[in-house]
């Protein structure tokens, strides 16, 4: 933690890491920029309260026949998180030029039955391809990396919802306390996200390559294309072209119920209540992997408790003990399960390790 550095509207000391770039005083709710020099406008989505947010719920656990796991009484705990994002807008093209060795199978009829061999041609391809364009969103923050990030922000790309500058979004106490500071710049934000955007092009690039060399394989000659070995390769991507959100911070709330000696543990959009995630009592017959189950709550709770440390370390220190209770828990109750976890249909594709999606029942 750096000394001194104090809120410039109340005088309230900061709690900042040398990293830390920007960040909101938990006593007054001024937005303070550390690094003056990065200072930038701040967007805020509003979340819900935690009263429309706990009605949501209801609403949500009504229509899953969950209504006795959710209820307000067995709500043990409710915490909002607003996560910083960048968006960055990327699109650029690829100059390409290959030489490709095309396998081609061929057969003839003889007297003693059909007979197959391979030939190989050699096809030189280049062209342009492009501009493939994305929206990639990062995390203004290191070791955040978490599954209700990623969602969120998937979300917040589908849905749009209404962005506000943080000097004129009139947070409540409980709204900012719970603001995660900005720790990484523009600059290198935008830098990660070209290098992933650029890795994508070339990947696609190099399968282009491949269908297009083999095309003109299948074009000139009789057989069956079988397959293709690029032997030497050039991509230059060319016309890039990048443009950065502001900041946005885009609200998120973890809540945990206590049912039937378990805690359950919901994952919520926080601006419109909509379920991400959540943990129901197992249904009879149903088996599931506990020990991965196991390091995906400890994991995503963890890695909000790390999120969180810097602007509230209890709340930090009861997500982590929970993460570590929940994992303990599947491990325990591997021969003996109690509850399965669910991620609603739309945020599957946001899971990037197929292995834990195919883990996850309806
Ligand atoms: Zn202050």
């Amino acid at each position: 933690m750096a000394d001194n550095v104090r809120c410039s509207n109340c005088g309230a000391p900061l709690d900042i890491t040398p990293e830390t770039i920007a960040t909101v005083c938990s006593y007054c709710g001024y937005l303070n920029w550390v690094r003056q020099d990065l200072k930038e406008d701040v967007l805020v989505v509003k979340p819900l309260d935690g009263k429309q947010l706990q009605e949501k719920i209801r609403n949500f656990a009504v229509r899953r026949k969950l209504g006795e796991v959710f209820k307000d009484t067995n709500i043990v705990e409710l915490t909002l998180t607003l996560v910083p994002f960048y968006f960055i807008d990327i699109s650029a093209e690829a100059d390409y030029s290959g030489r490709v060795l095309v396998y081609i199978t061929k057969c003839r009829r003889t007297k003693q039955g059909e007979r197959c061999w391979t030939e190989t041609r050699m096809v030189h391809v280049d062209g342009v391809y492009g501009p493939y364009r994305n929206v990639i969103p990062m995390i203004a923050r290191r070791g955040c990396d978490v599954f209700s990030a990623k969602a969120i922000a998937y979300k917040y790309l589908e849905d749009n919802p209404r962005a506000i500058p943080i000097t004129s979004a009139e947070l409540s106490k409980n709204v900012w306390r719970n603001i995660l500071s900005i720790d990484l710049d523009k600059k290198s934000v935008v830098n990660i996200a070209l290098d992933m955007h650029l890795d994508e092009l070339r990947e696609i690039v190099v399968k282009v390559i491949e269908r297009e060399a083999e095309g003109k394989v299948m074009m000139w000659s009789s057989g069956v294309v079988t397959g293709s070995t690029i032997i030497w390769k050039k991509i230059t991507p060319i016309n890039i072209k990048i443009s950065s959100s502001k900041p946005v911070l885009l609200p998120v709330y973890t809540a945990v119920y206590r049912y039937g000696g378990g805690l359950h543990r919901l994952i919520v959009c926080g601006w419109d209540g909509d379920v991400i995630a959540f943990e129901r009592p197992m249904k009879t017959g149903e088996r599931i992997s506990w020990g991965l189950l196991g390091a995906i709550a400890s994991g995503v709770l963890g890695g909000l408790a790390g999120a969180l440390y810097t602007i509230n370390m209890f709340a930090s220190a009861g997500l982590f003990i929970l993460g570590s209770i929940a994992s303990f828990y599947c491990m325990r109750r591997a021969l003996s399960p109690i509850k399965s976890s669910i991620v609603e249909p739309r945020y599957r594709k946001v899971l990037s390790v197929e292995k834990i999606s195919s883990v996850i029942k309806v």
